[in-house]
């Protein structure tokens, strides 16, 4: 059995007054794994105040171990403040910085011999889904992180089907449950050994009202949250649900 995960990516948001509301607000549940993944800025202060009640994370890392990349972060600095997971490809980054599946491949190598966990995002935008190419789409995305795949070394994927990212209109438990069965079965084609120890979430306009919906499935074994982890009561609530859900 496996603790549910539950990760808030801030994204360009919030500030140090809301890491210390979040540092204040977290009531630690014994079922649950809890990733805080703010902007880089403000992962050392997260880090020092959380004190290990919650882990935190970053929403990218650098392809390169170091050099000649200006705004980028490495995967080894970020494990050098504490950091124990990296979001990679997640859609905003693939749209805003045209990151391929070969790029995002490379990311979560970094983050796997830095000694992070990487969260790998994988979706299909609407016009993919409407013309039925979603599994083969996100089948592409999970292929391409075959090296990754065949390494040891916690890996989560994160399914956010682009039409459900920040637009309040989240998948429904059963699209959300389907494409997570597919996932698990293109992991046990192409990973055999570990499929089943890769922990798989879905993400896109989670909040406290259909959280426990979610959870309800065994298959959704978290939730990588958007918008709603920028209120801590809200982010509190959606924990509260995957300790009630219980372990999957
Ligand atoms: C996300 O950014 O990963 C996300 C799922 O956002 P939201 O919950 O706001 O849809």
């Amino acid at each position: 059995m496996a603790k549910r995960l539950v990760i808030a990516n801030w994204k360009m948001n919030g500030s140090l007054a809301l890491a210390d509301e979040m540092v204040a607000g977290f009531a630690a549940q014994s079922n649950v794994d809890v990733i805080v993944v703010p902007p880089a800025v403000f992962v050392s202060r997260l880090i020092e105040r959380a004190q290990g009640s919650f882990e935190v994370g970053l929403q990218d890392v650098s392809q390169f171990d170091n050099g000649a990349h200006t705004g980028d972060v490495s995967a080894s600095m970020a494990a050098d403040l504490g950091a124990t997971a990296a979001i990679v490809g997640h859609s905003e980054r693939r749209d805003e910085h045209g990151e391929s599946d070969a790029v995002i491949a490379a990311k979560a190598l970094k983050a796997l011999a830095a000694g992070l966990m990487p969260v790998i995002c994988v979706g299909e935008s609407l016009a993919e889904r409407e013309s039925h190419q979603a599994e083969a789409r996100v089948r592409a995305q999970i292929e391409a992180q075959i090296d990754c795949l065949a390494l040891s070394g916690d890996i989560a994927i994160a399914y956010e089907p682009l039409w459900a990212i920040g637009t309040g209109k989240s998948a429904s438990a059963a699209e959300a449950v389907a494409m997570l069965k597919e996932i698990r079965k293109v992991l046990r084609e192409v990973a055999a050994d570990r499929a089943d120890q890769i922990r798989i979430l879905y993400g896109g306009s989670v909040n406290g009202e259909n959280i426990a919906g979610l959870f309800s499935h065994e298959e959704i074994q978290g939730v990588l949250v958007g918008g709603a982890s920028l209120d801590t009561e809200q982010f509190a609530a959606i924990i509260r649900a995957a300790e009630k859900a219980g372990p999957v």
